[in-house]
């Protein structure tokens, strides 16, 4: 048994109506690291927040049948979402944004009631990624009109990756950890024993002593799950991931779905993608070759693509400032 304990600096803090933390491993880093990631997290909330009414993307939701100008960062944000699309053939796909809302996720989630009348759920394909006409070159998106973009599956996740690669590039030396919401990114030198994650349903969730935990090097992971951001309208069970085929919250078999890929947004593209899969998904996780956990509804844990097992996993500490290994 080998034990390594490594200091590291954390800054936690808020981002998307979740939670945010920062990592470094050289302290003096920590400020200018989180700095970094602020300003990278302000830039995504300006550009893509479906809450926000000055954001970008509320006025492309606002002006359909035309092409609007948009900034380098929502390109980008867009181009993610529209990636995502064609890798999973669809299951994830941004056109899910009136679906979303007519579920009952229609403001920043701490404002969405968690119980509530009953509505009336229609079964009705979204309209599809294939209507949004994104140039590139022009910086111009075009959606026709009924068609509402949302970016909650992509969004979040690029902007870990791209905050860790900022701070990286404004320490200059070290490693970095972004995790919003636990959709995390590293980027440089991990601490020698890797960045130890511990495997849970809600991000939330403290670290405990003796909990499933995973190291990671580099890239990212990240989890989507239909446990937290879930609420009812007339005694129907509602949540947040939306089966692109009927607009509706998915019913598969899996409730809880974390990825490892080489960025995290590729991470979560996954993540999302396995729940509205469901049975299919592990074909499509093990063809992708990324190790993926998922929970089903019984609680039951599936491992697949070198996820390890319990056994081989490192176990992390109390303190989240330290880390640790056992093997
Ligand atoms: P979390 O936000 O908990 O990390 P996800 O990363 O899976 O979970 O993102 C879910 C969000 O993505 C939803 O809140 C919604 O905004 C959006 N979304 C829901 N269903 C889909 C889908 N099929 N394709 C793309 N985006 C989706
Ligand atoms: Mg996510």
């Amino acid at each position: 048994m080998t034990k390594t304990r490594t200091p590291v600096a954390i800054a936690d803090g808020r981002a998307f109506g979740g939670s945010l933390r920062v990592i470094v491993t050289h302290e003096p880093d920590l400020a200018a690291a989180k700095s970094a990631v602020d300003e990278i997290v302000q830039a995504v909330d300006l550009a893509a927040n479906r809450f926000r009414e000055d954001s970008e993307l509320s006025r492309v939701n606002a002006t359909p049948e035309r092409a609007v100008v948009i900034s380098p960062l929502l390109v980008k944000l867009i181009s993610a979402a529209l990636r995502g699309a064609r890798l999973t053939g669809g299951a994830v796909d941004p056109t899910v944004g009136s679906a979303v809302k007519l579920a009952g996720y229609d403001a920043d989630f701490a404002a969405v009631p968690r119980d509530g009348m009953a509505i009336e759920l229609i079964v009705s394909r979204i309209p599809g990624w294939q209507a949004v006409v994104l140039d590139a070159g022009s910086r111009t998106v075009r959606l026709p009109r009924g068609v509402d973009i949302d970016l909650g599956a992509t969004a979040k996740a690029l902007t870990s990756d791209l905050a860790a690669a900022a701070a990286l590039s404004q320490i200059g030396r070290g490693g970095v950890l972004v995790s919003l919401g636990g959709d995390i990114a590293v980027a440089g030198e991990p601490p020698p024993e890797g960045w130890l994650i511990q495997a849970s349903e809600d991000s939330g969730a403290p670290i405990q002593e003796g909990q499933e935990t995973i190291s990671i090097r580099s890239g990212g992971i990240a989890t989507s799950s239909t446990t937290v951001r879930r609420w009812t309208r007339g005694g129907v069970a509602l949540h947040h991931i939306i089966d692109p085929d009927t607009g509706l919250p998915s019913d598969g078999p899996w409730r809880t779905a974390t990825v490892i890929a080489g960025t995290c947004v590729d991470a979560n593209i996954a993540s999302t993608a396995a729940i509205v899969m469901g049975q299919a998904a592990i074909e499509w996780l093990e063809g992708s070759r990324l190790p993926a956990r998922l929970v089903d509804r019984t609680g039951s844990v599936h491992r697949l693509g070198g996820w390890p097992k319990p056994s081989e996993s490192t176990f992390v500490s109390q303190q989240t400032h330290r880390q640790s290994r056992q093997h």
